[in-house]
């Protein structure tokens, strides 16, 4: 094969065309032959096997099934209106579900005929429902039975509209493999082929798309994950060993002054073990001559703060300044007032930068920074500005870091000549193997202990028809001096609903709790800073009982008197965010609580989260269940999903492939640093390419 084959634009293969070219360029990304061969079918459709209705077992499940519509209706709710299709076979019934292209489908459906439904099936109560399924007439279903496993690849609405169908895309994929001849470079070496008994990297890939048996496609997947991961794993190990060997650090010798003064004589508790043992960490890696890079992760409440200012001040006792960035104006003025108090009379200099800053103030801040007065520079993002440019930073603080794109982290590198030390710290625990994997170039340090005294928070889940009991409670609570929290959901995809339901949320609480008796806060997206500011400290200052918000308040706010937490529709939040939340109470002296609310149709995962949050308060044990449910791809929020872009490989389910994958490239690299080998030749060549084309999550560059 012509070396550049798979380099060849799009639009030369028969039957692409510009048009075609251009949808799958934007939807799927597809521009070179090379992006259409990784094109990986999401699964396939066994077309011989079929289930009956009965012997559904669990949502999830891709399933084929021959039955009959007997029935179909339109149903009008919240969010827009839904076709309904009842379906069943002889032995029994379930729902066909559509929520787009309904006018279609109900003109071109037909009752009573016998159908090949296939898709996947979610359960809600006792029933199953099958949303957009695929649908064939029994008789066309007959005719088409010729490839016994087909391939199903990624699809959206708008390659639908186009007619860009499931079919068409395995038309081009069989003329790929026809202009190719089907054989394909090679990359991985045969030492490493041998040892795992790979197949081929042409066999992989003629199978992951017309696989001639389960056991092939079983062999072609795990080649091809293997492969992923390999080159991942490669990557993120090599970049630290540069980072370790070639990049040099900042070295902060001595422990001074501030950080001594501080630990006699302002330190309002005794620290936690774990507190002690990760400053420790971070201290010796600070004082190396490498530069830091490393992940503290610290369930919410664990006292990470405190950890970051007594960083800070060892920054300022070898003479660099440092700063701390938090996600949100709301949090980085609370961190900034938190730690003014823990300073107290401390002859430390620290400012707050967010964008409401007074032009005049952040004119001094700037002249400050950059003549050193400034110490510690507490803000926003707006701390990343071009025009903020500091004397001598040293350490940079990020708190809760998934809130952060990658290019704003980089932007930190470049702050200072020779990069500051970096400290990201994250309340989302994740599992340690896991966590290498992802951040395989960051040192992690795990605060695995919450401060004594903590009572643990009560969580209980309860239905919507019960809310005059929840109101009585909060009621009662209130009468003990106590702050609620309500938090609504927020889906960024919707926003002006999440609004209606903030709005009628805050309506009917105003009814219940009149205000003759009951002063009310209530913060979301739409406000102005300022104004948010002002509700947030009504709260804070305990002028309000009740603080009625959307997911704003998620991230970090401390107000120790606020004792309650009521979710409204917690079935709509993930686990690790309903966490989060909750997070928020449990802060002071006083026994607190944290109430879900919810309708009473949940669906099964609804369930488990439900339920696993009625069971634990372990952050890191619902991290666990959380991955279990949702995969790594929702791993840290939309920001790093797809963080490492792959394709085929996921690092939760295919954890072991992962571990092998990682194995392999650490064999490699001591054995052969530099990939001189002859054996390695092959590898080399497919690593500098990748390199050139896309780099993972960077911090380097
Ligand atoms: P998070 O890790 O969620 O950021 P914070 O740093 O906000 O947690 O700490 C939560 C609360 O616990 C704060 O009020 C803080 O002052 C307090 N705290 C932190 N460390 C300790 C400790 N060792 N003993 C007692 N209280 C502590
Ligand atoms: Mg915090």
């Amino acid at each position: 094969m012509n070396p550049n084959f798979l380099q060849t634009p799009i639009p030369y293969l028969k039957g692409v065309g510009p048009n075609r070219a251009d949808t799958l360029g934007s939807e799927l990304g597809i521009h070179t032959y090379l992006d259409l061969l990784h094109l990986f079918p999401n699964r396939h459709l066994d077309k011989t096997s079929y289930y009956k209705i009965n012997q559904l077992q669990s949502s999830g499940a891709d399933v084929q099934i021959v039955g009959k519509i007997v029935h179909i209706k339109t149903v009008e709710q919240k969010r827009g209106k839904r076709l309904v299709a009842s379906f069943i076979d002889e032995t029994g019934q379930m729902e066909l579900v559509w929520f787009r292209g309904q006018k279609w489908i109900r003109e071109n459906l037909k009752l009573n005929e016998p159908y090949v439904v296939f898709g996947r099936t979610t359960k809600y109560g006792s029933t199953f429902s099958m949303p957009h399924p695929e649908m064939e007439l029994v008789s066309e279903h007959e005719k088409n039975l010729k490839v016994a496993m087909q391939p199903i690849y990624p699809s959206t609405e708008k390659l639908s509209a186009k007619g860009i169908t499931n079919r068409v895309i395995g038309k081009m994929m069989q003329q790929l493999f026809l202009e190719s001849g089907g054989k394909f470079p090679e990359s991985l070496s045969s030492g490493i082929r041998d040892e795992l008994k790979l197949i081929s990297k042409s066999q992989a890939l003629f199978n992951i798309h017309f696989p001639k048996s389960q056991e092939l496609l079983a062999k072609a997947r795990f080649r091809l994950k293997f492969e992923e991961l390999f080159y991942v794993q490669l990557q993120l190990i090599s970049k630290k060993l540069i980072r370790k060997h070639k990049i040099k650090g900042l070295p902060f010798e001595t422990v001074g002054e501030h950080f001594n003064t501080f630990f006699t004589e302002h330190l309002p508790f005794e620290l936690t073990n774990a507190q002690k043992r990760v400053i420790k960490e971070i201290r010796s890696d600070m004082g190396s001559n490498a530069q830091m890079n490393r992940l503290l992760q610290g369930d919410v409440g664990s006292g990470k703060t405190i950890v970051a200012l007594m960083c800070m001040l060892l920054a300022m006792d070898n003479g660099f300044q440092s700063c701390l960035m938090a996600p949100t104006e709301i949090l980085a003025n609370q961190h900034y007032n938190g730690l003014k108090d823990l300073l107290g009379e401390m002859n430390v200099n620290i400012s707050l930068l967010t964008g409401s800053t007074k032009k005049s103030e952040r004119t001094l801040i700037h002249e400050q920074l950059e003549n050193g007065e400034l110490h510690i520079l507490v803000g926003t993002h707006a701390v990343l500005e071009d025009k903020v440019q500091f004397h001598n930073l040293g350490l940079a603080v990020i708190d809760e870091q998934h809130r952060f794109g990658v290019a704003q982290r980089s932007k930190l590198w470049h702050k200072n000549e020779i990069p500051p030390h970096i400290l990201v710290m994250t309340a989302t625990p994740i599992p340690r193997t896991l966590a290498m994997s992802l951040y395989g170039d960051l040192d992690i340090s795990i605060i695995d202990e919450l401060p004594p005294g903590r009572k643990p928070i009560k969580t209980v889940h309860r239905f919507d028809n019960n809310r005059l009991k929840v109101f009585q409670f909060m009621k009662d609570e209130i009468k003990k001096g106590r702050q609620i929290y309500i938090v609504y959901p927020l889906i960024q995809e919707s926003e002006a609903l999440d609004y209606k339901d903030l709005m009628d949320g805050y309506e009917s609480i105003s009814r219940d709790f009149s205000p003759s008796d009951y002063q009310i806060s209530i913060v979301h997206g739409k406000m102005k800073p300022k104004d948010k500011d002002y509700e947030m400290e009504r709260f804070v200052k305990g002028e309000t009982q009740l603080m009625v918000a959307t997911t704003v308040i998620e991230v970090g706010v401390n107000v120790p008197n606020a004792s309650v937490m009521v979710i409204e529709s917690a079935e709509r939040f993930g686990l690790s965010q309903l966490h989060q939340l909750r997070g928020r109470v449990g802060r002071g002296a006083e026994q607190s609580f944290c109430i879900l609310m919810t309708g009473n149709k949940l669906s099964e995962d609804s369930k488990t989260r439900l339920q696993t949050m009625v069971r634990t308060n372990d952050g890191f044990d619902i991290a666990e269940v959380d991955l279990k449910l949702r995969g790594s791809g929702d791993l840290m929020g939309t920001q790093q999903s797809g963080l490492l872009n792959l394709k085929i490989a996921d690092i939760v389910k295919d954890n072991q492939i992962l571990k092998a994958a990682r194995y392999h490239a650490i064999q490699l690299l001591k054995d052969d640093p530099n990939l001189k080998k002859e054996e390695n030749q092959m590898i080399l060549k497919a690593y500098t390419k990748m390199m050139k084309q896309s780099s993972i999550w960077n911090y380097i560059s």
